[in-house]
């Protein structure tokens, strides 16, 4: 079970942070009708970074035995439920070393978790669920409002003048229809500029956020006079291999040479994967991997690629084998998964246009991280453990990850963008040639950082503070921050298997091992599985 969960957390966990809400921003006002220094911001946040809650029939929330609203990202757990639907087959099977129910039960609880997320077949999303809006600034939010934007965005932590009622935060179910959340994001661009009286705002788009700007440009080319510039943190604009193996059945995780050599201990320290593998060898491999490979077809066929928002996030040369694969019987999906495949093969060309029009576009890139061994493409390309560098940072050239450019290499200067062709956009360990990206001048590279640990980085949450109050342009503005910033290496974990499990948590969830997932309460899990024996 916890490999399915892992699987989804790896999938789909986007950054996040522990974050306290004490606001460091100035109280604003001094804004009458759009005549001030700053313009409104809205962030756009990434993958599951949004309240989206179960609801009835009637839209009353489900609460839980303390009376807290039930979270749908990344799924709803049920622990009873799961252990009253494994226990019998996994035991039957257990002791005849054979599927008696096994694999069954595995797609059982899958669907039971994820199916909550489920579209139907035009691309929409269940009643059952309810996104968390805010359609004022967040100085307008009342402090339990706040958590999420700033648990996920912690631009809070930070000293700066930019005034907090010229920050919104536009939340979105991200298993929800993509052209939907594409129009609401027009709609709340609009909104904006209404309630602050300026006629242009910043965009900030994080992520999967990402996949939404480029729709944004595509089908409402109008919006980009509004737009006074854009500020792209980690965007996946080229979607990722990540999802494209997977929608293209080249998980290697089904193949039990990978599952037991490697592939757990790139998510645990060597001890606990081997203990997680002896627990996991009870069963013979053939039952084992009947049960995977059922778990991830419910998962694959019957959820993410039902979910137009998980397609926006296929890289656009997987897409077309992908959509052979799952959408030739899902005409009304197929239209609208082809409709964005347009607006990512035209992302740059938007982009260009939005730079010809004068609006500042910058990007802040990570790379040397190795993309975490799901797909077979994993090791092929330099990424920042999700996401190719290449979709982040507009197409630039890089070396794999552990290696460098070839020796007497020259930057390409393939950008129109550079202002300056003496420029040097070659990265200090040799292994980016930003000169090859769309934006040359704007992109910031952070070198050895993490994707889903993003809002943990400082430097650039600061950095993006500094970009929103105009003090930083581009990455020769202020030599606190070149281009290439050189982050931290991560500390190996600690002994003892709690500690471990912990660690493990932090790293996937961004929080410091209390336990707390978003949108799946470790917690009462924890809890559940006391009661149970209680
Ligand atoms: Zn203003
Ligand atoms: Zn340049």
């Amino acid at each position: 079970m916890k490999k399915f969960i892992s699987l989804f957390l790896c999938v789909t966990m986007i950054f996040s942070m522990f974050a306290v809400s004490a606001s460091a921003f100035t109280a604003g006002g001094e804004c009458k009708n759009g005549e001030c220094e700053y313009y409104p911001t809205i962030i756009i946040p990434g993958l599951g970074q949004s309240n989206v809650w179960l609801v009835d029939d009637d839209g009353e929330f489900v609460l839980d035995s303390d009376g807290n609203k039930t979270a749908v990202f990344p799924g709803v757990i049920d622990i009873g439920a799961i252990i009253k639907t494994a226990i019998v087959p996994l035991l039957l099977s257990v002791a005849t070393q054979s599927d008696m129910g096994f694999s069954d039960a595995v797609a059982d609880i899958i669907n039971t978790i994820f199916g909550i997320n489920k579209c139907d077949s035009n691309a929409q999303t269940s009643k059952n669920v309810k996104v968390e809006k805010y359609p004022y600034s967040l100085a307008d939010c009342t402090e339990e409002e706040k958590e999420s934007p700033y648990h996920h965005v912690p631009l809070n932590l930070h000293e700066s003048s930019f005034p907090e009622d010229h920050l919104y935060y536009f939340s979105y179910n991200s298993f929800g229809n993509h052209i939907d959340t594409t129009n609401e994001l027009y709609d709340f661009i609009h909104m904006v500029m209404e309630q602050t009286g300026h006629d242009k705002v910043i965009i900030s788009p994080i992520s999967q956020g990402g996949t939404l700007s480029n729709a944004l440009f595509e089908y409402h080319p109008d919006i980009m006079d509004c737009i006074e510039k854009v500020l792209y943190i980690v965007p996946c604009l080229d979607g990722t291999t990540l999802i494209g193996d997977i929608f293209t059945d080249k998980i290697r995780l089904l193949d039990p040479d990978v599952l037991y050599t490697g592939l757990l201990s790139t998510f645990f320290d060597i001890e606990t994967a081997s203990m997680i593998e002896t627990l996991v060898r009870i069963l013979p491999d053939e039952v084992l991997m009947a049960g995977l490979e059922k778990g991830v077809d419910v998962l694959v066929r019957d959820i993410m690629t039902m979910s137009t928002s998980m397609w926006a996030m296929c890289d656009s040369a997987s897409y077309p084998e992908a959509a052979e694969m799952y959408l030739s019987d899902r005409p009304e999906i197929k239209k609208q998964t082809d409709k964005y495949y347009k607006a990512q093969l035209n992302s740059s060309k938007n982009i260009q246009k939005l730079v010809d029009k004068g609006v500042e576009v910058i990007t802040v890139a990570e790379y040397d991280i190795q993309m975490y061994g799901i797909g077979e493409s994993y090791d092929k390309e330099m990424a920042d453990g999700m996401i190719p560098l290449a979709s982040t940072a507009m197409g630039v050239h890089a070396a794999n990850v552990g290696e460098t450019l070839p020796a007497g290499y020259k930057q390409a200067n393939t950008s129109k963008n550079c202002s300056d062709p003496s420029h040097n956009h070659i990265s200090p360990d040799n292994v980016v040639d930003a000169s090859t990206g769309l934006l040359p001048d704007t992109t910031f590279h952070f070198d050895g950082q993490k994707h889903e640990q993003t809002a943990l980085n400082t430097t650039i949450l600061t950095l993006a503070l500094r970009i929103l109050e105009n003090k930083i342009t581009d990455v020769y503005s202020d030599p606190a921050y070149p281009q290439f910033i050189s982050c931290d290496p991560y500390p190996a974990p600690e002994e003892g298997f709690f500690t471990k499990l912990s660690d493990f948590l932090y790293e996937y969830t961004g929080t410091n091992g209390f336990f707390e997932l978003p949108g799946l309460a470790v917690k009462s899990i924890f809890q559940d599985i006391k009661n149970l024996f209680s």
